[in-house]
This record gives C-alpha cells, sequence and structure tokens, in this order.
C-alpha cells in the first residue's frame, strides 16, 4: 500500500522578483513501512519535498495524497489538524523547548494531541524513551543533554503520538558521524519495530547509503 502518492507535482517561489521552480514534475510512491531518504545537494529541494508531504507546504501544481487523504489544496486549519493527527516532524537542530525536560517536551506532542490521561501518557512516554535509550534522561533538560541525546528525545516526540509518517530534514545534519551513526540506528530500530514509515532528507553520504530506499534530487528534479 502507498502511503505518500505524488503526481506530476511542482513547486515554484515567487519572491518580489525572483521567482525559483523547486521541483519540477515530480511523481513518486512511498510504501508503508518504507525507510527511505531524500537525497541531493544543498538547493535541490529536499526541504521543500518534505515540507510539502507534511503539509508545511502548499504545492503549486500537481497532486498528493497522504494515508488515502488528498492534501493538495487544504485550509490552513486543515493542514495543522492532518500534521496533528499524521506527521512527526525531526527537524536537524532538534527544535525541543529549553525550559521543559524530555519527559515535559514529549508529554506537550500528546497533549497537542489531546484525549490522554496522565497514566496514559506515562506509560507511553516510558515506553517511547526506553526504546530510544533515553530512560535515564527523561528529567534532564535540553542544555543538560549532548546533541545526540536531544536528537534522540526530538525521535522520542515525533513517535509517541505514533503518527502514520516520520518526517527528519537533515536529522544528522549537525551531529559527528559516531553520533549520526546511533541516531540512523535508532531510527531504523524504530522502523522495523513499528513499522513506521520513515522519510529523511541527507546529503551526506554516510547516511545515505543506510537508508533502503534512494530518492535522488537533482535542480527539483527526481533521477533514477
Ligand atoms: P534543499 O533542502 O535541498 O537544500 P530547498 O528545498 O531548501 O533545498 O530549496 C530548493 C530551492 O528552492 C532552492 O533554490 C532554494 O533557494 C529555493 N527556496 C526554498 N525555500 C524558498 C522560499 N521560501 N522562497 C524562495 N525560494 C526558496
Ligand atoms: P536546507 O539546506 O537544510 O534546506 P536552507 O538554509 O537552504 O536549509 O533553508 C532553510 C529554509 O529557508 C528553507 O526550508 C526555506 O523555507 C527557506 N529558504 C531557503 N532558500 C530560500 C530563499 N532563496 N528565499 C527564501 N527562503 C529560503
Amino acid at each position: 500500500m502507498s502511503i505518500v502518492k505524488i503526481k506530476k507535482l511542482t513547486k515554484e517561489y515567487h519572491n518580489g522578483k525572483i521567482f525559483v521552480k523547486a521541483l519540477k514534475n515530480i511523481t513518486l510512491d512511498i510504501k508503508k513501512g518504507e525507510f527511505s531518504v531524500i537525497a541531493g545537494p544543498s538547493g535541490s529541494g529536499k526541504t521543500t519535498l518534505l515540507n510539502i508531504i507534511g503539509a508545511m507546504d502548499k504545492l503549486t501544481t500537481g497532486e498528493i495524497i497522504i494515508d488515502g487523504e488528498n492534501i493538495s489544496n487544504l485550509s490552513k486549519k486543515e493542514a495543522a489538524d492532518f500534521r496533528r493527527r499524521k506527521i512527526g516532524f525531526i527537524f536537524q537542530s532538534y527544535n525541543l523547548i529549553p525550559v521543559l525536560t524530555a519527559y515535559e517536551n514529549i508529554e506537550l506532542a500528546l497533549d497537542l494531541v489531546g484525549g490522554y490521561t496522565k497514566k496514559e501518557k506515562d506509560m507511553l512516554i516510558e515506553e517511547i524513551l526506553d526504546q530510544v535509550g533515553i530512560l535515564n534522561l527523561k528529567n534532564r533538560k535540553p542544555l543538560e543533554m549532548s546533541g545526540g541525546q536531544q536528537q534522540r528525545v526530538a525521535i522520542a516526540r515525533a513517535l509517541v503520538k505514533k503518527p502514520a509518517i516520520i518526517l527528519a530534514d537533515e536529522p544528522t545534519a549537525n551531529l559527528d558521524t559516531d553520533t549520526g551513526e546511533s541516531i540512523l540506528d535508532v531510527m531504523e530500530k524504530l522502523n522495523k519495530e513499528l513499522n513506521t514509515t520513515f522519510i529523511f532528507s541527507s546529503h551526506d553520504i554516510m547516511i545515505i547509503e543506510r537508508a533502503r530506499r534512494i530518492i535522488k534530487l537533482r535542480d527539483g528534479i527526481l533521477q533514477n
């Protein structure tokens, strides 16, 4: 089953006099449970494509269906609702809230979805912290953790609500090689255990080679 179906998608940016064709005629299917990387040099359209898949940005022409929902033309409110239900995001700069502990950062993701009792939240958060290997750090704040540890919190936060898809924009860009590899290990393990679809972007060959599927972009064009 395809969880991502993209047909003849283009994306153009207009900023005053500047006009950029960021994505050109992209047709692409990604199956449920795939572990794929969007690879390409800086400026090739990786972030733009991830943002469109996650309903963070709008396409210009074409069609995109995610987990059976056509998201080609959502209102701002519908897009926010779609993201909350279906998508977990991981960023290169982790984007954790500095005044909250690891536990509280993850709890916030569940509170945004709503409907969980304190007891349910406690169980889900402890479980996911254990799965990413940092249960012992649950009361630490971001600045009391290393970059790799912070990224594990961010992965836990993205996964705790059990989204259909995890989108990760250059998740290892700010990490040294060994730590980057260990973050890939965690994502790979969770992909296998939970069958969650992972789509991440990278321009680092070491990271790209770890994916089971490589989606190559160059100048906004899909390469075969
Ligand atoms: P990558 O993630 O591969 O580095 P991006 O998706 O960020 O590539 O960018 C693709 C192209 O679109 C680049 O030429 C970039 O400058 C341009 N671009 C991205 N976002 C915007 C924007 N908000 N306004 C104008 N141009 C943009
Ligand atoms: P990356 O290479 O990781 O995509 P960038 O620094 O190229 O990071 O871009 C970060 C964000 O800045 C993009 O997602 C896009 O929204 C915005 N951006 C990129 N290029 C441009 C541009 N030429 N004009 C305006 N915004 C841009």
